[in-house]
């Protein structure tokens, strides 16, 4: 019988497609090397240990390290030793608990949708979460999956049910774990929180290679540290995510505001009224130098119920002229954005999370200070509506105010051009550092070179947790990945 690796291909053929499999490799405890050749086979107290057996595949060839020396980014390039591509949740303990031992840095990752070396290790093993990808149930209210799985994924299988995680991000072709390990935030924030305000309970394993499952009521230390923990103390496995009712449908209003006080204050009064389902702004930068100021506000809808438009646009101070509607399935609007990640672009992306109304200012500055720093440099500025108050976790650090904004530049720079992504990183670093003086806070899947003292500075209040989980369940600091915190 032919075994299957958990992305589809015959375990044989993997093997022999890289002329290695674990059976193969030893881990020379001296050298902190792999070894492959037929010693390994014989390892016996030679200073050479034998890998676990794997369900799923460990790749040590070069043209594999390369791959995941990558990110969305295209700034950050860590090498690692190996990266393992599970076959199952015993495989990911197994990692873990041989790399306790032998003291090797292990990272979880998704699909490597983050901006600088996030989801990357240095001559450490990378874990490829994205090869665990089973839907494992599907209720009224709550979905089980294996945290690989996307969200576009889950997705499509609910709505054949007519449901829907309550919140989405932009982008939904994250993995599940790739996400909660962050936040999660987009135009139903406002109204729904992050994704890992919706999650109920979640299977990890700890950097201690223990296999815990933990929820509000159950290991709520582990839960809570897990949940926007950048997989500083564990590798989320599984996960039971809410769900909701789904609209068949959507209608959005393009609503252009003459300026950006004058939006973000109709924000507020939106989100208190809870006019709409979604609400997502963005600035936008014209040839001439000026920014249009664009608030995209949508309202679910299910035939043959139709939104009334006189009523949701009722007392709105838009430029009613350029009013520009669009009205579509609920799928397709869930899938608006697209990658196309194949030239290489470097993307120094940043996002930060701002009070109301001290976004203002802020924007304002950076529409003023914000320039090319190459020919080709494409630049918009994301403003994601917030209500604080239904962020439950608290290594989600947004800002303690009453209405909060989602700050982010999106910027697709040309390849190959160092001094211009120095040029975005040292601007970046500018306005993180500005941010956290204005009672800011910074959403960790940004391009920023940030220091151990910054970290202590983003986490607040809230170091001290992080600390103590870590102390707790990865004591080995096994999961050292690449935000550098510890
Ligand atoms: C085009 C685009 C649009 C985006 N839009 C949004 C948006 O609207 N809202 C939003 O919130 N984000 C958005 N993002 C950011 C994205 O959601 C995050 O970067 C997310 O973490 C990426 O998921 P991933 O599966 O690719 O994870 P990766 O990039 O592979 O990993 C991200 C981080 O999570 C850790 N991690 C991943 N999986 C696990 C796990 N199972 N256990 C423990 N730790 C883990 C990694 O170690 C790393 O620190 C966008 C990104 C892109 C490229």
């Amino acid at each position: 019988m032919t075994e299957q690796t958990s992305d589809g291909m015959s375990r044989r053929r993997a093997v022999q497609a890289l002329g290695i499999g674990s059976a193969a490799i030893a881990f020379n405890t001296a050298s902190g090397l792999w070894a492959t050749s037929a010693a390994a086979a014989t390892a016996n107290g030679s200073g050479l240990e034998k890998l676990p057996r794997f369900d799923g595949t460990l790749h040590i060839d070069a043209a594999t390290r390369k791959q995941y020396a990558q990110d969305f980014g295209h700034i950050v390039h860590e090498y690692p030793l190996a990266v393992l591509k599970p076959g199952s949740v015993a495989d990911v303990k197994r990692m873990l608990v041989f790399a306790r031992r032998h003291g090797i840095r292990i990272v979880g990752r998704g699909k490597g949708h983050t901006t600088f070396g996030q989801a990357q290790i240095l001559a450490g093993v990378v874990i490829d979460i994205s090869k665990l990808q089973t839907i494992h149930s599907i209720t009224a209210d709550e979905a089980d999956v294996d945290v690989g799985v996307r969200w576009n994924a889950l997705l499509k299988s609910t709505l054949r049910q007519g449901l829907m995680p309550p919140a989405l991000t932009d982008y939904i072709g994250q993995t599940v774990g790739g996400t909660l390990s962050v936040g999660g935030i987009g135009g139903m924030a406002h109204r729904q929180g992050a994704q890992i305000d919706n999650v109920r309970e979640l299977q990890v394993v700890t950097g201690d290679g223990e296999l815990v499952v933990c929820s509000e009521t159950r290991d709520r230390e582990l839960f809570e540290a897990a949940l926007a923990g950048q997989g500083q103390v564990a590798v989320i496995v599984r996960a039971k995510i809410k769900l909701v009712r789904a609209p068949a449908r959507i209608r959005v209003f393009n609503l252009i505001y003459a300026d950006l006080p004058t939006m973000t204050a109709e924000v507020t009064r939106l989100i208190e009224e809870q006019r709409f389902d979604f609400l997502e702004g963005f600035s936008l930068p014209q040839a001439n130098g000026l920014w249009i100021h664009l608030l995209q506000a949508g309202s679910y809808y299910t035939p043959p119920a139709e939104p009334d438009d006189a009523a949701l646009l009722a007392g709105l101070h838009d430029v009613r002229i350029a009013l520009q509607i669009e009205d579509t399935d609920f799928w397709t609007f869930a899938n608006r954005v697209q990658i196309d990640d194949s030239a290489g672009q470097p993307h120094p992306w940043i996002d930060l999370m701002l009070p109301y109304p001290a976004i203002d200012g802020f924007v304002d500055a950076v529409e003023r200070t914000l320039k090319p720093v190459a020919e080709g440099d494409l630049f918009s500025v994301l403003l994601i509506p917030m209500k604080p108050s239904l962020f439950s976790r608290p290594l989600f650090r947004a800002p303690a105010t009453e209405h909060a904004f989602g700050f982010g530049i999106l910027r697709y720079l040309p390849p190959g051009n160092d001094e211009a992504v120095a040029q975005a990183l040292a601007y970046n670093r500018q306005l993180f550092d500005e941010c956290l003086g204005m009672g800011g806070t910074h959403y960790p899947i940004s391009a920023v070179q940030l220091e151990r003292v910054d970290w202590k500075r983003h986490y607040g209040p809230e170091f001290d947790r992080l600390v103590r989980a870590k102390a707790r369940h990865d004591p080995g600091n096994v999961l050292a990945s690449g935000p550098d915190i510890f």
